[in-house]
């Protein structure tokens, strides 16, 4: 009984932590489009509001499995996370970033194609999608149970597979980063890298745009693999056709 306090406290830590993280992040990207793209965020102040609630919701789920493993990080070694550098080869510091990635899109994309089927999308998914066209504050606009389906993907995979806290760290601020500017409405990516061959492989805001422009394919979360090996990979976005769509230009 007496570890329920410090657990709890550990999840309220964390609610705390990535909310505010949210904000900043989401903050300083809404800030950017409107400094870069003035007007773009114009007539979405409503949608705007709920995709703050929904996220600042999501920070709440995110928290729990978080702050638990946190918790038992700190107090009970139940984690493979390490901080001596030279506990694994160098070359797994690279291998584990790439495998956390690998692994978390894995989980997203079929989660998301599962969340696409009509019963699913009802319950769980129609909330992200409320938001036409997205912006920079949708980024964890999530119905819980979907932001349940997101929240244990990196607790589970810290018990599962050793990793540097610093590249946690990495895996946690790309997870971060491209949240938001896969929804920010404009591509920060330079053409070369977008249209050329990294963006063959990568996903940008171009990418899951798409998505949420047609509802359908386009499914990845960090790399085009999995639409590409199921052939649910629909291309590119446009944001002209975007402000075409809103009727402003
Ligand atoms: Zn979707
Ligand atoms: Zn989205």
């Amino acid at each position: 009984m007496e570890l329920v306090l410090p657990v709890l406290l550990s999840a309220l830590a964390m609610t705390l932590i990535i909310g505010v993280r949210y904000l900043l992040s989401s903050g300083f990207f809404a800030w950017l489009t409107n400094r870069i793209r003035p007007g773009q965020y114009s007539r979405l102040e409503l949608q705007m509001g709920r995709e703050r609630r929904w996220s600042l919701a999501s920070a709440a789920i995110y928290g729990v499995p978080a702050g638990i493993v946190a918790w038992g990080w700190q107090n009970a070694g139940w984690t493979q996370i390490y901080t001596d550098i030279n506990m694994y080869p160098i070359w797994y510091l690279p291998a584990s970033l790439f495998l956390y990635l690998f692994a978390h899109d894995t989980w997203f994309y079929w989660t998301h194609r599962l969340f696409h089927r009509p019963s699913w999308f009802r319950i769980a998914h129609a909330v992200h999608h409320d938001s036409r066209p997205p912006t920079a504050w949708a980024a964890m606009s999530f119905h819980p149970v979907e932001a349940i389906s997101g929240a244990i993907v990196i607790p589970a995979l810290v018990i599962a597979v050793p990793i540097h806290v610093g590249v946690l760290a990495i895996v946690l601020l790309i997870m971060t980063v491209m949240g938001v500017t896969n929804h920010m409405g404009w591509e920060m990516f330079p053409r070369w890298l977008v249209q050329g061959s990294l963006g063959k492989g990568l996903i940008t805001a171009s990418h899951h745009e798409k998505h949420h422009e047609l509802y359908r394919g386009n499914y990845g979360l960090y790399f085009r693999f999995w639409d590409k090996v199921c052939g649910t990979d629909i291309g590119l976005g446009t944001f002209d056709d975007n402000s075409a769509r809103r009727g402003n230009g």
